[in-house]
């Protein structure tokens, strides 16, 4: 099979399918390492799979150990040499006294940590003194020792420890050290470039003894024969080799190096980073290209001396060489060895590019020559020159100061510009990938890709496969486009924020811009301990300086001087789409055992979790046919004017008041009936109903019969598979009202209004409002976090719950107390070093025994002191901290209502870090009276659906049933009950109606007297239309054959559950009192 996305040719079915899988293969072994570049300060440069050094003829080297002091940086004596001749101390004597005491002395005690800094200078002190019978300042020179000028590694050390890490040896430190004032070891030294470091003060043993020496061996896992000791001491040499371990004297680091690159076979000096010896399997006929290379460099210049040819790390889709001869330092890149489809790994359409770039100013290594003639080296390839300079690796550039974080950036940002501004005619590559239509190309052929390589369901990639062909940019730029930008793909200037080069031309092609910039994002939205890229997630980038994704994005469009892009969710959700597509490709090549590494299979579960991370973007950027809702326009009309002004509610002859026209709504107009609601909102609820009635409706029974079943407390699989299909379809997330959610980043921003009518919909069934993510007590819960939560909270918890990957609950209630009044809670939240510890006792708490339920939304009292409405607070507890005990499921008239359950749980001594509390302490009352915005009358709009069902239902029964000789139905009583139900509802649903239009229009506080009353009522009213149509039913009414006895059970619990009746009377009446 092969796909052509954008102009790349991509393969598959040859174990040679694409650049892109290679990489990042090559990702999950190490970081990536494009040719071409020095190391970030720190990073270990391991090549894990180089084959340990084998000397000619000799045993193969596994480990390179080295002394400290005198090795790696400057000895002690060269130091006290030094501080004599400038302190005027007689030449010799710190040494002398050094030594002096053998065993015994100050000097060897402090080495083996037996004395304190302090303690060893007094000793020491005294000594030296006594030796030269004048008083020596030794702190003086302790401190010149440890100084930062002095204590400092050896560059061609450094150099040579990356080389001999990179040939896949390991290095250790075995050092004769002390402790300094401050309790820690002195260890000047990065430690990342160290396999095992041995001190002999944390140790109690110091060389000669040849027990150190043992351990250190151990630790390394190797023989002694299989490695190099360097020390500038010849008895610790001595011991060493002892031992059988080879051995290096050290008097200066040029000539040690010297002889180590003799007992290592390969060079130690001048090495070209994130290299190593050509591998068996990649190696090219040097001869043929040493001819050829003298051919062409011939006649630019004398060509003699050795020919140097190294291999970069990375490289396995196109092999790529340094080439050393005389003067001249070049780069090789070439097709790989083997058979290959004519277009893959196209080193000439590289070549081509890169040429065509630099001509047009853009920063690339400057291309020499291409070669298409296979007898030559075996394979194409091209020559360019060596760039040398600074590669960060790392996204979040450690070492670096904010202001050159926030340079290095911007410079990027630039580059980028400046490549997408390249006049593709006047550059010669008009013909270099498709025009038009790149990221739909893009979207089909990884959904292609993605499903030839499927190995089993990922639900959000089925999901992204759906939405993304629906929500596609409208107008897309072609330029070139790289493929793959990103920071580790560029060289920088080694001492200013410039960029060099840009490298990895492989899937470059002609397409839309803004997907380079997205790619180049990826890194803000994944954490620093990932196994593809370090990136930000977890790190506060505004305080390192870099900006934030949505600035960067921001720069470039100012910087190319286009308008921002709206929908850069859209760019971003697609690049993690691209990224699990082809994780799932190298996943699916490990389970085939074509890639051995265990590192292929991690990627089965990285692509996952990408997919989960796009459609994360997905759900920000939106769904189309809510982007097609006209944007709602709340008015800000008082409650006196609105009432005063009557809207314009026209009776159309049947149930609804407002006229059901094409065009919107007028705007503070009260729709009373969905035919009324404006088109897309019409659509969306004609949509919703149809998925009720196909969707949900059949599988009712089999839902209540799992909730009586032994599995009852695990989540019935077919509301899992409906919840996928809801979210493909867009009916998810509806319940977020614009008021809340302005920009429409996490839901449809309905009105209230709007989302009344929907909401009825849902609750004609009693499982329909999870199918949608629209169930309490969750959208409460994120309600909160999208009004009230950090960045943090909401990456951490809405998001996964907008997805509906996990659950919450709500937990205030309390058995001791009178719980209706909320400041009665006597739970505490306790602060303590640094977090806070929670306490208390909790009941009712609905969804807490969910197996899914990951975040308890906890109400409880910081400070009993305050005013009493400062007293409470809300924490965010994760359910898996210890110290929550769910006691007991509770049931409602029998029914416990699982999965979610209404627990009763204990909290005791639960410990959680102080950015998990919501706004602030003592800010719990005014959160709580937030959650319960618009989710206040949700529960309203529900009992209208459950009433209207049972009206249906009703009139159904009574319709077929015959009893004394004639239908049900021709029955006075029956038909009296039917009149009853249906002047019930209305009323009720005009209340509802009025509660939430004036919600919208007035505030939710102006809309208090009608969202009490509506509370009051809603329940009560259910409550009779239900139990007329239980009756009519007979007995059947009361099983669980239909769902009239949990409509029943429910609505009598919402007469408590949404806060007492009584409490709701009382709000009314008071208020009513002071009209
Ligand atoms: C099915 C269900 C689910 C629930 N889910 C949750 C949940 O997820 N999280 C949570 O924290 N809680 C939950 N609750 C608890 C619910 O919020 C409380 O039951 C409710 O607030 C009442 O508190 P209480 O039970 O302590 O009653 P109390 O406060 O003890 O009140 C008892 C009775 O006193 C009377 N009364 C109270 N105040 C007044 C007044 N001002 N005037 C006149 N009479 C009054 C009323 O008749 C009231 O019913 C749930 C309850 C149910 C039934």
């Amino acid at each position: 099979m092969r796909f052509s996305p954008g102009g790349s040719v991509f393969l598959w079915g040859q174990g040679c399918w694409e650049p892109v899988a290679m990489g990042l293969l090559r990702l999950l072994r190490r970081p990536p390492v494009p040719w071409a570049r020095s190391p970030a300060r720190g990073s270990p440069l391991r090549a894990q799979h180089s084959p340990p050094c084998r000397p000619s003829g000799g045993r193969p080297y596994k480990a390179v150990i080295f002394d400290m002091g005198g090795v790696l940086i400057p000895s002690p004596s060269s130091v006290a040499a030094e501080w004599e001749a400038r302190n005027h101390v007689p030449s010799g004597t710190i040494i002398k006294a050094l030594v002096a005491g053998g065993e015994k002395g100050p000097w060897m005690r402090f080495m083996r940590g037996e004395m304190t800094a302090e303690g060893f200078l007094q000793a020491f002190g005294t000594q030296c003194s006594e030796m030269i019978k004048s008083p020596v300042p030794v702190g003086s020179f302790f401190s010149l020792l440890t100084s930062g000028q002095v204590a400092k590694q050896f560059s061609v050390m450094t150099e040579a420890i990356n080389r001999i890490r990179a040939e896949g040896l390991k290095t250790a430190v075995l050092s004769n050290n002390f402790y300094l004032p401050s309790g820690e070891s002195f260890l000047p030294l990065d430690r990342k470039q160290f396999d095992v470091v041995v001190e002999s003060c944390l140790e109690g043993i110091c060389k000669p003894d040849p027990r150190i020496y043992k351990m250190c061996l151990q630790r390394l896992q190797v023989e002694p024969a299989e490695s190099v000791f360097l020390d500038d001491l010849a008895h610790n040499l001595k011991a060493a080799a002892q031992l059988g371990i080879h051995t290096i004297k050290v008097n200066d680091a040029e000539s040690a190096l010297k002889e180590l690159e003799i007992f290592l076979g390969f060079s130690l000096r001048k090495i070209i980073p994130n290299t190593c010896s050509v591998r068996k399997t990649m190696e090219i006929p040097r001869d043929s290209l040493e001819k050829y290379l003298k051919n062409f460099l011939g006649s630019q210049a004398a060509v003699s001396g050795p020919l140097e040819v190294l291999q970069f790390s990375h490289g396995q889709s196109n092999p790529t060489y340094s080439i050393r001869l005389a003067n001249h330092h070049l780069v090789l890149r070439k097709k790989p060895p083997g058979k290959l489809l004519p277009s893959a790994h196209a080193v000439e359409r590289e070549f081509r590019i890169m040429k065509a770039l630099r001509d047009a100013g853009v920063p690339v290594p400057k291309v020499l020559d291409l070669c298409e003639d296979s007898s030559v080296i075996g394979t194409p390839f091209y020559l360019m020159e060596y760039c040398p300079g600074q590669v960060y690796k790392e996204a979040s550039l450690p070492g670096l100061e904010p202001s050159q974080r926030k340079a290095v950036y911007t410079a990027m940002n630039q580059v980028l510009c400046q490549l997408h501004s390249v006049d593709v005619k006047a550059a010669g590559l008009e013909d270099y990938g498709k025009h038009g239509d790149y990221v739909q190309r893009q979207v089909q052929t990884w959904t292609k890709q993605y499903r030839a390589t499927e190995t089993s369901t990922i639900p959000a990639m089925e999901r992204l496969i759906e939405w993304l062909p629906q929500h596609l940019p409208k107008a897309q730029k072609a330029t070139v486009v790289h493929g793959d930008f990103r920071l580790d793909n560029l060289i920088f200037h080694p001492e200013k924020a410039e960029v060099l080069a840009i490298l990895d031309w492989e899937l470059s092609t002609l397409g839309d811009p803004l997907c380079d910039v997205a790619s180049n994002c990826m890194a803000h939205y994944l954490p620093s301990d990932f196994p593809l890229i370090k990136g930000l997630s977890d790190l506060d980038i505004t305080q390192l300086g870099i900006p934030t994704a949505e600035e960067y994005f921001k720069m470039y469009c100012h910087q190319m001087e286009i308008p921002a892009a709206e929908n850069w969710n859209f760019y971003m959700a697609f690049s993690f789409f691209r990224v699990a597509a082809i994780l799932q490709g190298v996943y699916k090549r490990s389970l085939r055992g074509q890639s051995s590494s265990a590192a292929a299979e991690q990627s089965g579960k990285l692509a996952e979790s990408m997919s989960n991370l796009a459609w994360d973007f997905a759900v920000k950027e939106g769904f189309r046919i809510f982007k097609g809702l006209p944007t709602p326009r709340l008015s800000t009309r008082a409650y006196g004017v609105w009432a005063s002004r009557r809207p314009p509610l026209l009776p159309d002859g049947t149930r609804s008041l407002a006229t059901a026209s094409k065009a919107a709504a007028p705007k503070g107009v009260l729709i009373i009936s969905p035919e009324a609601l404006s088109e897309p909102v019409r659509d969306l609820h004609h949509r919703l109903e149809r998925f009720i009635e196909t969707h949900v409706y059949p599988i009712e029974q089999d839902l209540r019969n799992h909730q009586m079943s032994e599995a009852r407390w695990t989540p019935a699989p077919q509301i899992e598979k409906l919840k996928e299909k809801a979210k493909s379809e867009g009916l998810w997330n509806l319940f977020l009202p614009v008021e809340t959610d302005p920009e429409r980043k996490y839901g449809a921003g309905l009105t209230n209004l709007e989302y009344a009518h929907l909401c009825e919909l849902m609750g004609k069934s009693l499982y329909a409002p999870e199918i949608f993510n629209c169930s309490a007590p969750d959208t409460g819960n994120m309600e909160l976090l999208v009004r009230y939560g950090t960045e943090q909270q909401k990456a951490r918890w809405l998001l996964p719950l907008l997805d509906g990957r996990i659950r919450s609950c709500f937990a205030m209630t309390e058995p001791q107390v009178a719980s209706s009044d909320a400041t009665n809670i006597e739970s505490s939240i306790r602060e303590e070093r640094g977090g806070y510890v929670v306490n208390g006792h909790k009941w009712w708490i609905s969804g807490i025994l969910d197996p899914r339920c990951q975040l308890c939304v906890f109400m409880g009292k910081t400070d009993p002191r305050a005013p009493r409405h400062q007293q409470q607070s809300v924490l965010l507890v994760p359910m898996d901290t210890p110290g929550i005990k769910v006691i007991r499921p509770l049931s409602v008239y029998g029914l416990e209502d699982p999965p979610g359950g209404h627990g009763e749980v204990l909290f005791e001594n639960v410990r959680v870090p102080k950015d998990h509390l919501v706004l602030g302490p003592g800010r719990g009352f005014e959160i709580a009276q937030g959650r319960l915005g618009p989710g206040r009358i949700h529960h309203c709009m529900r009992l209208i659906g459950y009433s209207e069902r049972t009206l249906a239902l009703m009139k159904e029964r009574v319709k077929s049933r015959v009893a004394f000789g004639k239908p049900l139905v021709e029955q006075g009583t029956i038909l009296a009950d039917i009149a009853k139900s249906r002047a019930d509802i209305d009323q009720a649903r005009l209340l509802v109606l009025k509660a939430a239009h004036l919600m919208d229009v007035a505030g939710n506080k102006a809309a208090a007297l009608d969202i009490a009353m509506i509370k009051m009522v809603a329940p009560t009213m259910a409550l009779r239309v239900i139990d007329r149509a239980i009756q009519a039913f007979g007995a059947a009414g009361l099983n669980n054959d239909s769902p009239l006895a949990q409509f029943f059970s429910w609505a009598r619990a919402l007469r408590l559950a949404d806060g007492p009746d009584e409490v709701h009377r009382s709000t009314v009446a008071k208020m009513e009192l002071k009209r």
